[in-house]
Order: structure tokens, then C-alpha cells, then sequence
């Protein structure tokens, strides 16, 4: 078994054909993690023998001929989508021995189908970062250069997949944590139609951004992990009815005006190629003129803090997770928070409370608001013009751990490409599409699409070709 090569498509195929069981392929990877995580600590905890049993469940209904697409295959979650009885941390001091007392509608769907669920992965503490250093529980090493970060936030999910330590993985994306790490780790990421995905079970980070997604070695893998946990759930307020998913036309829109300074010229090379094997492959490549785009990042680096000092009220000292015992109720919570939110954490907070506060809310949040429908607006108008917008993932490869750890803005820059498609809730997908050489080493680089509204079929497409003229 070859597994760093294995797609789901193939194991499905493998497994159903009796070439091997899913215990025999929920060891190898329980193995190889034995044998790779020590160094590069995708996983924050591994739950082999359930692994096993689930392993052995699917065995029974593949005999039975009821198998489904993810039936007996091994997958890693993220640590903050929760899974009944197993703790749920975030990778945060504050929640290291939450245990989630119900399933996210993403495990329900998943548990349905008989998926086998290897571990949950290592992140930035409660989504925050790019990079996966903002862990309370250390950073996690990318694979393809062990002094590198893997990308972040869904860093652990991305080395796990990349590092053949699970055969796809759930990541989750705010402003880019499913994108990036793909990109970083040579592996593909999709950021869902905003409400594609019920959010039901996961925890919150900036609400009106955040979708779960896959991470999986291939677009068709990427496919089957799409089709598995989206539809319309009634316990998420913000979830879309149903959609089929339709393919387009062949018109790829560039914003040349925003790609001007600041991409790596490795990565910059790459995303020509992949323009001009577009076009070799029968695709018009258009320039499309979105002038707020330069505002994405500022906008988002409003809104995210705003939704996360919000969402993060709830971790009281009380309700869940850590407890710092104090004379008064109020020195419990600030004890509590203090200890248990790392400094990415706090700074977000601040920010947050800082721009919603009385006197400055008009002048931040109900501006980066308005600037944010403009942003809507000019993917709109894109749209009517071209069937999918690219970009690159991330302006530069994955970088060394420690880089950019003292310098926020040069960490929040990382996100310049990928918090777009977010703020308008529109699709995206990060495909492996070339490398660049670092220190003898081929770091990989992403390609990204963004489709419109429900658009993840053209998405797919479009990937696919790009899989095919590398
Ligand atoms: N890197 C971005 C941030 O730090 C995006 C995070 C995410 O998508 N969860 O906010």
C-alpha cells in the first residue's frame, strides 16, 4: 500500500474490491503516524483503537455491499469541530480538557457514511494565525521542510494529509486556514459557498466567515468530502437550501491591478504557468477590474477581531472548559482568560472590543462593514464578465518557523489573497499547481480559484484541468 499516493477515490475502489481491508488501511496509518507525528505533530491526539473499531465497522458493512463514499476511510479532523465524548480544544489552554457533549452535522453526516476518524489535528489557537504556531500545544512542522510552517490555521490537518498521515482531512476557513496550508503543504483546499457547509458544531471564530472544508490530495477527493458533509442543516441559522452543482464556461478573470507588489517571484512564475496552461488548454484568461480588493485585508482585519471578541465572551471560566478559582465572579473570568488565551488570542480580543466600542464602532466596524459589500459588489460585477477569478494562494511559499512570529502585520499580509473570497462568501480552492526551491528544498505552491456564489462545480472543473496539464 503505497499510502503517499492513495486518494479516497482509490482506497474506495481498493476497499471495495477487497484489495485491503480499512483495518489494514487505518493501521498503516496509524503506524506511519507512529512513526512521522513525533517530528512533525500534525495530530494533538490519535484515537487508534476507536480508529480500529470503526475500521472494523465499515469492514462489516463493505461485506454487506452497503458501502458509501467514505465508508472505511481514514480521516483527521481539526480540533475545533467537535465530536461527541472527545475533547475539543481549539488548540487553546482554555479548552484542553473541554469534552464536546454533541457531534457538529459535519460528523453526524460523516459518522453516517462509516468514515474512520484517525485523530483531531493541531491549529492557531482558536483559528488565529497562518501558520500554526499560535498553538498552546507547539507549533506543527511541514513535511516538505521540517523548518518550515505548514501554513495555518488548519496547519495540522494539511501536514496530516500532506505527511500521509491520514488519507483527507476537515480543516476549517475564516480568512484562508484551509487555503493556505494546502497550498503550503502541495495538497488541495476548499473554502465552501458560505452556508454550503453546516457550521453546526464548530466553534466559532468570526461567524459571518467561517466555513468547514476539506484537504485532500486530489480535486476529485476534495469532491467526494464536499459531497459528503454539505446540504442544508436547520440547526445553522445561516445555511443555504440545496444547490446541484452546475460547471460554466471556460473564462478565468484576472485582478492584475491587485497583484502588483508584494508576491514572491517564484510564486509569481507559477502563476503565469498555470495562466498559460489555461490558455493551452482552450480557457480564455481575462483582466477584470476589482478596485476594492486592496481593502480586503484591512476590512477583515476588522470585522474577524470584531466577531472574535464576541464569540469568545463565552469562555467565562464557567460555562466551559478552565476555571481559575477567585473571590469574585468577575476576577474568575480575568483570571480564567488571562491564563488560558494565548497573546494572538488577547490581541484579537482588544482589537475586536476596540472597534465595536461606543465612539469608534462607526468609524471601524460600520465602515469595514460597508467597504465589505463593496468588496461583494466587485465580485458580482467580476462575475457577469468571467466564470472564475484567479489569484494566487498565498504571496509567498511556506516559510521558516519563527519568521514572522514577532511581526503581526508581516503574519496578517500572508492572508492578502485569501480573505476575499470570505468576505463575500463566495467559493475558493487552492490547487497544488508548481514549486519553488528554498535551501535545495521544492517547497510547493498553490493556485487559487474563486467562483461565485454555489459556484464549487466550475471550481472543481477548472482545478481538474489544472491537476491534468501538470
Ligand atoms: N490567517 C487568517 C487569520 O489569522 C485566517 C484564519 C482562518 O481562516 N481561520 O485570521
Amino acid at each position: 500500500m503505497d499510502l503517499s499516493s492513495l486518494t479516497i477515490a482509490a482506497a474506495r475502489k481498493a476497499l471495495d474490491a477487497k484489495d485491503f481491508s480499512s483495518l489494514e488501511l487505518t493501521n498503516a496509518y496509524v503506524q506511519n503516524i507512529a512513526a512521522r507525528d513525533k517530528e512533525i505533530h500534525a495530530y494533538l491526539e490519535v484515537w487508534e483503537d476507536s480508529a480500529r473499531a470503526e475500521a472494523k465497522a465499515a469492514d462489516e458493512r463493505i461485506a454487506k455491499g452497503d458501502a458509501k463514499p467514505l465508508t472505511g476511510i481514514p480521516l483527521a479532523i481539526k480540533d475545533n469541530i467537535l465530536i461527541k465524548g472527545r475533547v475539543a480544544s481549539s488548540a487553546s489552554k482554555i479548552l484542553e480538557n473541554y469534552r464536546a457533549s454533541y457531534d457538529a452535522t459535519v460528523i453526524t453526516k460523516l459518522k453516517e457514511q462509516g468514515a474512520v476518524f484517525l485523530g483531531r489535528t493541531n491549529m492557531d489557537e482558536f483559528a488565529m494565525g497562518s501558520s500554526t504556531e499560535n498553538s498552546a500545544f507547539g507549533p506543527t512542522r511541514n513535511p516538505a521542510d521540517t523548518s518550515r510552517v505548514p501554513g495555518g490555521s488548519s496547519g495540522g490537518s494539511a501536514a496530516a494529509v500532506s505527511g500521509s498521515m491520514a488519507l483527507a482531512a476537515l480543516g476549517s476557513d475564516t480568512g484562508g486556514s484551509i487555503r493556505q496550508p494546502a497550498s503550503h503543504c502541495g495538497i488541495v483546499g476548499l473554502k465552501t459557498t458560505y452556508g454550503s457547509v453546516s457550521r453546526f458544531g464548530l466553534m466559532p471564530m468570526g461567524s459571518s466567515l467561517d466555513q468547514i472544508g476539506p484537504l485532500t490530495r486530489t480535486v476529485e477527493d476534495a469532491r467526494i468530502l464536499f459531497d459528503a458533509i454539505r446540504g442544508n442543516d436547520t440547526y445553522d441559522s445561516t445555511s443555504l437550501p440545496d444547490y446541484p452543482l452546475k460547471e460554466k464556461g471556460k473564462v478565468v478573470g484576472v485582478p492584475r491591478a491587485f497583484m502588483k507588489e508584494g508576491v514572491d517571484d517564484g510564486v509569481k512564475s507559477v502563476f503565469e504557468k498555470t495562466l498559460e496552461a489555461l490558455v493551452k488548454g482552450g480557457y480564455e484568461v481575462r483582466d477584470v477590474d476589482m478596485p476594492n480588493l486592496p481593502y480586503a485585508l484591512p476590512v477583515y482585519y476588522i470585522i474577524c477581531p470584531a466577531e472574535v471578541s464576541t464569540n469568545l465572551a463565552r469562555y467565562d471560566g464557567i460555562r466551559y472548559g478552565l476555571s481559575s478559582p477567585a473571590d469574585t465572579i468577575h476576577e474568575v473570568y480575568t483570571k480564567t482568560r488571562g491564563i488560558g488565551f494565548g497573546p494572538e488570542v488577547r490581541r484579537r480580543i482588544l482589537i475586536g472590543t476596540f472597534v465595536l466600542s461606543s465612539g469608534y464602532a462607526d468609524a471601524y466596524y460600520r465602515k469595514a462593514r460597508d467597504v465589505r459589500n463593496l468588496i461583494r459588489a466587485d465580485f458580482e460585477r467580476a462575475f457577469d464578465s468571467v466564470d472564475a477569478i484567479a489569484l494566487p494562494t498565498a504571496p509567498g511559499p511556506a516559510f521558516k518557523i519563527g519568521e514572522k512570529t514577532n511581526d503581526p502585520l508581516a503574519m496578517y499580509l500572508e492572508d492578502i489573497f485569501s480573505v476575499t473570497p470570505n468576505l463575500a462568501g463566495v467559493p475558493a480552492i487552492s490547487v497544488p499547481a508548481g514549486s519553488v526551491e528554498r535551501d535545495d528544498k521544492e517547497l510547493p505552491v498553490g493556485f487559487q480559484l474563486v467562483g461565485p456564489m454555489r459556484g464549487e462545480g466550475t471550481l472543481f472543473t477548472i482545478a481538474k484541468d489544472i491537476e491534468k496539464s501538470r
